[in-house]
């Protein structure tokens, strides 16, 4: 996945040339710049994402919350996300005063549609569906939801950016599409994020939630007006060179990624025991990781074992992870927090914690995902190809 692995001599020129105007910042001093690279990102961005609109804006967190606050939600409003999933898409939600209301994911590793629909209630306000490990939610289902019950759908595509789903971008498809370019996903900033709409007032908003509320009218940011409250979510134009660069390189990237989970996949395909996440109708993964089910989960527990002591790095059995599955998040559970929530916040996350998501368990406790780097060669590939076949048969005896 990390685009980090291939940075080079193109990245170090965008960023020289940041350098060598000395204009650092994301707004204002036009008539210093050589060239605008967070316009030039938002630009290339929106054109690769087939959308009318793109904002740049300081981290994938950042991103979901100006997505929430561009599109209306806050205090008290519910916003549906799933029980598999990066902390961050739940610190989004909390941090604009609204309450992440978990639900269970199928074999798709993403949102079940029946679990929304049940868990929809008169608060709820918008569906956040993530598209974790490369590969994607399937979302139609969702789309009719929102439609029937006037909700926003914000796509978290921080993991799968360069996927697609019914021949569109992943991030398109809904109202709002959200994107880190930290350190570690498949196109990096060093640290940024970026979101797409075709919505126009989505954008302004975010446009201007993002920068303190600056409406970015005339050419003296001192005088611009400001016609409702923002706060400071920008990029830098440091870091917007480095993604200049990266989303250049991003179909490059996902066609390494491509061949190197088929020379995986067909290894997999070996172990009649071994079945493989369910990709909608529709779906193209941007092949970031490859995921995989065992029959149960102490086949899955041993088979994650196995697959470090078989040399093979960076394999992950989320059942057990800190930062990407409800059972650890009990900071979350037991609102852990350095400062007071709303009441409507305590009430609602507390009451919560007694959900069954025995049907997320059942998924999640038999997965195993192993990212794709970009710095393989295919020899090394199919070295760990031969590993990982090894590593399981090992278990399954
Ligand atoms: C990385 C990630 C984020 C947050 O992105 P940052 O840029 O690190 O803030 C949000 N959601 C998911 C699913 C992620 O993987």
């Amino acid at each position: 996945m990390p685009g980090f692995e291939l940075f080079g001599d193109a990245e170090r020129k965008e960023v020289n040339e940041v350098l060598d105007s000395g204009v650092l910042m994301r707004y204002g001093f036009d008539g210093a710049r050589n060239d605008w690279k967070a316009v030039k990102l938002e630009k290339l961005l929106a054109e690769r994402m087939q959308t009318q609109y793109a904002q740049l804006v300081s981290s994938g967190t950042a991103a979901l919350s100006v997505a929430l606050v561009s599109a209306g939600v806050g205090a008290g409003d519910e916003v549906i996300i799933p029980t598999f999933t990066f902390v961050a898409t739940f610190e989004a939600v909390l941090a604009v005063g609204a309450i992440p209301v978990l639900v269970d994911v199928d074999e798709t590793l993403g949102l079940n549609p029946k679990a929304v629909r049940n868990a929809i209630t008169e608060r709820t306000k918008a569906i956040m569906p993530v598209h974790m490990c490369g590969s994607m939610v399937d979302l139609d289902p969702l789309v009719v939801l929102c439609k029937k019950y006037s909700l926003v759908l914000i796509e978290d595509a921080c993991q799968a950016i360069g996927g697609s789903y019914n021949n569109k971008p992943l991030g398109s498809i809904g109202d709002i599409g959200c994107f880190s370019f930290d350190y570690v996903k498949t196109i990096t900033c060093g640290e940024g994020g970026g979101l797409i709409t075709n919505n126009k007032d989505y954008y302004r908003h975010a446009d201007h939630y993002s920068d303190h509320g600056h409406d970015h009218i005339g050419k003296d940011r001192g005088a611009e007006g400001h016609p409702f409250l923002g706060y400071n979510y920008r990029i830098s134009e440091l870091h917007a060179a480095v993604g200049v660069a990266q989303i250049q390189r991003l179909d490059e990237f996902l066609a390494t990624q491509k061949k190197y989970y088929l020379i995986l996949e067909e290894a997999l395909k070996t172990i009649p025991e071994v079945t493989f996440r369910k990709i909608p109708e529709g779906g193209v993964q941007n092949y970031s990781f490859i995921s995989f089910f065992l029959p149960t989960e102490t086949e899955a527990k041993a088979a994650h074992t196995s697959l470090g002591q078989h040399g093979v790095d960076a394999s992950f059995y989320w059942f057990d992870n800190n930062w990407h599955y409800h059972t650890k998040w009990e900071h979350l559970k037991e609102l852990k927090s350095l400062n007071q929530f709303s009441d409507s916040i305590e009430k609602a996350v507390f009451s919560s914690e007694e959900k069954d998501f025995s049907a997320s368990d059942q998924v999640i406790s038999r997965t195993i995902s192993c990212l794709i780097k970009l710095s393989w060669t295919e020899a090394q590939v199919h070295a760990r190809a031969k590993a990982m076949v090894a590593a399981i048969n090992v278990v399954l005896g």
